[in-house]
């Protein structure tokens, strides 16, 4: 007898999806990058998160080489038995260092470093208080921990303030948010934010997943450009996204550290990142060493594309940075748009709830350094056409 028949609400559920066109699918690509060739056509990608084109750059697929044929394929271990190998502890003092913080723990991903460390900060008599517009990664740390989450409006410090001022006074308070929100491309008002925080004495953790690498000096990332090493505990970023590999991060104090050595569920039952990853980091953070310019040349780019878009009416929100949406708001007609772009050599991910909220889907379009000048303009015209001549 086959156990078909327990399943029967799992095709129901993906029909419901499909129904309100949020059914995802995924998509499988030969290669990666801001411009890849898709069955003999070269295609921009506006989808990709390697903004400094850092996953095939020479000198970091060469580190990543060498750790991988010194150290094998993987740490083998939990960072806590034997898995805390060389690599792992010269990327903890490199990334400690760029960030400007006396210690930094790596993590298996950027989701796995928001999980951990939220939910070893704050536990059932604690209270989080996190941007409305928050990563799923930062929620889930938060569910996780178990205590009690309030959302403030989006980059609103006086709604923060309301809600810290109401918080009972028993229990620890941790506030979260996004330097650059990874679906709106807006920068969070960090100096205002951490000022409420250290009035209602919490504790602030940014998440810097779309900052680093691209913005603040040497793409250290918001928190040091605006000097706030001292106000925010918790520096938190990824190697999976600029730095173009895999892996999560916190920067932070030294005994914030070790509490998370030994709290961090989401870093201690799990194998240690694989040297071949740390290797590609390490490389990563050399080559923004020695390039300061990167992460600028990308942000001005990034800006001469935002006001064509938006000199060719389009509402690309609050977007500052190298993320831009483009608002559309229905699912099917975001969706209609996406593959028209496709059509005309542009990817473009139209991205949906529950990702972002009820009647804002939206194309997102990341800039690389991989779009020429000329990409970009290309692009915005091909964008401008497909969303005007649609309405
Ligand atoms: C991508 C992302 C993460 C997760 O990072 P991964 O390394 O991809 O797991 C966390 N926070 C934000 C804001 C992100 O955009």
């Amino acid at each position: 007898m086959s156990n078909m028949r327990s399943e029967a609400w799992i095709g129901e559920e993906i029909e419901r999806l499909r129904g309100k066109s949020m059914e995802r699918r995924l998509s499988v690509f030969g290669e990666a990058g801001g411009k890849i060739r898709v069955d003999g056509r070269v295609f921009l990608n506006f989808s990709s998160n390697d903004y400094l084109g850092l996953s095939r750059h020479p000198e970091v697929v060469s580190a990543s080489r060498k750790y991988l044929e010194s150290y094998g394929c993987g740490a083998t271990a939990s960072r806590l038995i034997t898995g805390t190998l060389n690599p792992h502890d010269e990327l903890e003092q490199v990334i400690a260092r760029a960030k400007g913080y006396p210690a930094a723990l790596v993590f298996g991903s950027g989701f796995l470093a928001n999980a951990g460390v939220i939910a070893s900060l704050a536990g059932r008599s604690d209270h989080i208080f996190a941007d409305k517009l928050a990563h799923a990664s930062i929620i889930d740390g938060a569910v996780l921990s178990r205590a009690n989450l309030k959302r403030f409006h989006h980059n609103d410090p006086e709604h923060l303030g309301t809600l810290l001022r109401r918080c009972p006074a028993s229990g620890r308070r941790l506030v979260v948010t996004e330097s650059v929100f990874s679906m709106d491309g807006d920068i969070a008002p960090l100096r205002e934010i951490a000022s409420t925080a250290l009035e209602y004495e919490a504790m602030v953790m940014v998440d810097e997943a779309h900052a680093t690498g691209v913005f603040g000096p040497n793409g250290a990332g918001l928190i040091r450009e605006y000097g706030l090493e001292n106000e925010v505990n918790v520096s938190m970023g990824t190697l999976s996204k600029a730095l173009g590999g895999y892996g999560g991060f916190v920067a932070c104090s030294s005994d914030l550290r070790q509490l998370l050595v030994n709290r961090a569920r989401a870093f201690i039952y799990t194998t240690g990142l694989p040297p071949a990853a740390v290797g590609s980091a390490l490389g990563a953070l050399a080559v923004l060493e020695k390039t300061a310019e990167a992460g600028s040349e990308l942000l001005a780019r990034a800006a001469v594309f935002r006001q064509r878009l938006r000199d060719g009416g389009l509402d690309i929100l609050n977007s500052q940075s190298q993320i831009i949406p483009v608002l559309i708001g229905e699912n099917s007609k975001t969706l209609a748009m996406a593959q028209r772009l496709q059509s005309k050599g542009i990817l473009s991910v139209a991205i949906r709830p529950p990702t972002v909220p009820e009647g804002t889907a939206r194309l997102r379009l990341s800039v690389t350094l991989d779009h020429s000048e000329g990409d970009l303009e290309r692009a915005a015209e091909e964008i401008i056409r497909a969303v005007n001549d649609e309405y």
